[in-house]
């Protein structure tokens, strides 16, 4: 089948950008449409401030798909840098070392702490609570219930705006794979040498590569190739509707550009990375009356970042630290000079990113910067990282849909949307993160794209996309790779009310 004249990207984060850098170096015709007007990396970028870059979260590059791994070298080379991954658990006061490890949080937990916890293991583990349906009922008994207060219950609370009662086991046995406080006593007392094998748990991967001005480089660089292929990258170019030519197959795409005119492109393949409860929304005709629903009901959790800029610049020096702190509520804490020193123009400052997880609309994102900028400052005290005066600028990014929610109706919603799409819709493919509504990395988000890119090029849907499962992970055998369908991720689900708790 002979290559398609024109395909148009939505998104330039980083499945629009991939997708894009792929087919144009094809030679085919791509245009990406980004609604922002000066960033491209999506949830990946690199926002800055005052010469201060940072990032939306912490962007490690891990993966366990080489070609993923090989592409990310072949986009930066030698700007792509290996850091040594160090986060911590912030509590009463201590850093306690995340995974944790039974030496250490016994040591700083104390005597009679420990003791306490000890007793609470070896109930649970005396008396485990039968079909565990809960995270929490999960976590008790794999760690006991005071370990479950102090390391678990506060901040996952704080992520999912959910108490732990109401989250499903399942995820937490994904999540915590692997990690039990037996198994933690084993690995304290493991040499590292000899810990590194396959059976290593997940969280306990110890270094990672990163662009060394920040994720935002690797897009500037992939969407700098697009442009030397040929291929179109727009700023400012919101996607406002769709609507394929059902005649001749050709879809119609309008846009607001940044001065508020209307533009029109047109193409044989949309590839969308714009979230799927959007897109629906911007179909013309809409879809029939259950497939929107079921689109609408899609549900985010938001995030803000406050950046801090401190003289305190030796306050810690892991990645990012997790607070579990009662009384506050920021939720995790970055260290933007340990992600990469060139981060931070000035060496006798450094920039803290205090993250705090909410919803759009609610109290804590509605506040204003200045007060937020107020509220971080004064937390970062009481949690005794800096002392007063010592922060000295801020700045507020606000990332709307940062996490697509898992409920408990929501794969069946998006089915039903793919069905319906794939009948009536040919030629508009999905991808990335929100654009599938998947909670999953960057490297995920490139894979659905890659195979999209491909499934185009060859003019069939070799690859089922949506069976690319969070690791990427596949095996080569020739030219043939066979998608690994196991070990999805999974985000937190609510337990039906029946029977909850
Ligand atoms: C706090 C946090 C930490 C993370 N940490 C890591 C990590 O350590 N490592 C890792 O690999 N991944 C991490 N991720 C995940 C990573 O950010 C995403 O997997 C990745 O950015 C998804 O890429 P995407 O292209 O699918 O979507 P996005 O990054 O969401 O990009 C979509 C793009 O589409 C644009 N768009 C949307 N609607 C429209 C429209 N109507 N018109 C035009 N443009 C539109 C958006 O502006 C955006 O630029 C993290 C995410 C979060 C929230």
């Amino acid at each position: 089948m002979s290559s398609p004249q024109h395909v148009i990207c939505v998104g330039a984060g980083p499945a629009g950008l991939t997708a894009a850098r792929h087919l144009a170096r094809q030679g085919v015709r791509v245009t990406v449409l980004e609604r922002d007007p000066l960033h491209v990396g999506g949830i990946s970028r690199t926002e800055q401030y005052k010469g201060f870059r940072f990032d939306v979260g912490g962007h490690r590059f891990f993966s366990k798909s080489k070609e993923i791994e090989a592409l990310w070298q072949e986009i930066l080379g030698d700007q792509l840098i290996t850091r040594p991954r160090k986060s911590r658990i912030f509590y009463n006061r201590k850093l306690f070392n995340y995974p944790l490890s039974a030496l250490d949080a016994l040591t700083k937990l104390g005597f009679f702490e420990s003791l306490h916890c000890g007793l609470s293991y070896m109930k649970a583990r005396a008396f485990p609570i039968r079909n565990p349906r809960s995270f929490e009922d999960w976590v008790v008994n794999q760690f006991g219930r005071r370990l479950f207060n102090i390391f678990f219950k506060t901040y996952t609370e704080k992520v999912w705006g959910m108490k732990c009662r109401e989250i499903s086991a399942d995820w937490a046995a994904q999540r915590i794979k692997g990690l039990s406080l037996g198994k933690a006593i084993q690995q304290a007392l493991t040499p590292s040498w000899v810990r590194r094998d396959s059976s290593t748990p997940k969280t306990l991967i110890e270094s990672f590569r990163y662009p060394r001005l920040g994720p935002g480089q690797m897009w500037e660089a992939a969407a700098a190739q697009v442009r030397e292929a040929g291929g179109e990258v727009l700023m400012g170019m919101d996607v406002q509707r769709l609507g394929r030519d059902s005649d001749n197959g050709t879809w119609t795409v309008h846009a607001t550009d940044p001065t508020g005119a209307s533009q029109v492109f047109t193409g044989e393949h949309v590839i969308s990375s714009v979230a799927l409860r959007d897109l629906a929304e911007s179909l013309d005709p809409p879809p029939p009356e259950p497939v929107l629903t079921a689109a609408r009901s899609l549900r985010y959790r938001d995030f803000l970042t406050v950046a801090l800029i401190v003289r305190d610049v030796d306050c810690f020096d892991d990645n990012w630290i997790y607070i579990h702190e009662l009384g506050v509520k920021v939720g995790r804490i970055q260290n933007f000079k340990s992600w990469s020193p060139h981060l931070v123009p000035d060496p006798d400052l450094n920039c803290l990113g205090l993250e705090y997880f909410c919803f759009e609309g609610d109290g804590l994102w509605d506040t204003p910067d200045d007060a937020l900028i107020r509220l971080a400052d004064e937390e970062l005290i009481q949690l005794g990282l800096v002392t007063a005066g010592h922060v000295i600028d801020g700045t507020v990014i606000r990332q709307p849909k940062a996490y697509p929610v898992y409920d408990e109706n929501y794969e069946e919603r998006i089915a039903l949307f793919r069905d319906w799409l794939e009948k009536e819709r040919p030629g508009l493919h999905p991808v990335g993160r929100n654009g599938m509504h998947k909670y999953n990395n960057q490297d995920h988000a490139m894979m659905t794209a890659l195979l999209t890119a491909e499934n185009i090029l060859k003019g069939e849907p070799a690859w089922d996309v949506w069976a690319v499962n969070e690791d990427a992970e596949y095996h080569e055998a020739g030219d043939d790779r066979t998608l690994a369908l196991e070990g999805e991720r999974l985000v937190p689900r609510p337990l039906s009310d029946k029977g909850a708790g």
